[in-house]
């Protein structure tokens, strides 16, 4: 796997490789990756000639009191695994180049990231589409893989895309669990062993607002209450947020009569976690914990 730390390099690297009329693929990361992460260079493969992954912590996308400072990083493990798993080309840009001096300009979604994880993290989305915009043009991706674990950023970047005419293909890729249910993520590192314990309740959580829905419970308040009671249950936890979405727009709905978003952010401890599922009356299986059907 080749390292590109240059913006204009990777910029002439993508010009070339789009002249010889191979197709691009590209995975964002914030690095510190996990098996969640190497699915998404899986399907991006699948969908591409040649796949570049990104790595770079954006600091616009942290707000003051976050966890910018300490966000856990190893970039050798990172490449070693990036390598394993087929990526060709890793860009690797420092936040000097990214934002230089005079930096001013934002894109910015705007309904559908002010509720759910915008309400607690006003200005993340904004960071995050303004990153991902940036990378767009410096990778030149055909085609581009984010994970249905952040599902507000997935729909988030998908609007963007299709708002800005952007020629690119958005793929949004399924939730990759640990064995007892847990969705990966690289702030997973922070939890102690009585936290990892205690974040089970996320995805316990969504099972039971799921086997509400399949006993044939349509009523929101109530499918929510059964998310909120596991989440009470758990003495280390503490509620941001659980709320039944549209999948496609975000708007808030206060049934399910079809597929339904069902998001949540839980603090376990000082860390912060989300969860999604969707949850649909008509389906036959519970899409937890092996995240085969979930997200
Ligand atoms: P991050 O490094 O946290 O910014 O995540 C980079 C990409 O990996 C995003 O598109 C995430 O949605 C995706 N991702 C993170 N965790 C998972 C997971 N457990 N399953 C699937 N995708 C994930």
């Amino acid at each position: 796997m080749e390292v590109i730390t240059d913006i204009r390099q990777m910029q002439q690297w993508a010009d070339t490789t789009r002249a010889r009329g191979q197709r691009i693929g590209l995975v964002p990361t914030m690095g510190y990756l996990h098996a969640g992460h190497l699915s998404l260079v899986a399907v991006a493969r699948q969908h591409s000639d040649v796949t570049v992954a990104s790595i770079f912590i954006n600091p616009l996308q942290f707000g003051a009191n976050e966890d910018l400072g300490r966000y856990p990083r190893d970039i050798e493990r990172d490449r070693r695994l990036l390598t394993e798993a087929g990526t060709a080309f890793l860009f690797l840009p420092d936040a000097a180049a990214m934002y230089p001096e005079g930096f001013q300009t934002t894109v910015k979604v705007e309904r559908m990231t002010r509720g759910l994880c915008g309400a607690s993290r006003p200005t993340h989305f904004s960071g995050v589409t303004t990153v991902v915009a940036k990378l767009f043009h410096i990778v030149k991706p055909h085609v581009a893989v984010f994970g249905r674990k952040d599902f507000q950023q997935f729909v988030t970047i998908r609007r963007m895309v299709s708002d800005l005419s952007m020629d690119i293909e958005i793929i949004g890729a399924p939730i990759v669990r640990e064995a007892d249910g847990l969705a990966m993520s690289s702030r997973n590192a922070y939890l102690s062993g009585a936290e990892r314990q205690a974040a089970l309740c996320l995805s316990k959580a969504l099972a039971a607002a799921d086997t509400q829905v399949q006993r044939g419970e349509v009523d929101g308040l109530r499918v929510v209450a059964a998310t909120r009671r596991v989440i009470a249950d758990e003495p280390l936890a503490r509620l941001d947020y659980a709320t039944l979405a549209d999948p496609d727009t975000l708007e808030e709905v206060s049934a399910v009569h079809g597929p339904t978003l069902l998001a949540l952010a839980v603090y376990i401890g000082k860390t912060r976690l989300i969860d999604n599922c969707i949850l649909d009356p008509f389906a036959k299986r519970c899409p937890l914990p092996d995240g085969r059907g979930s997200g």
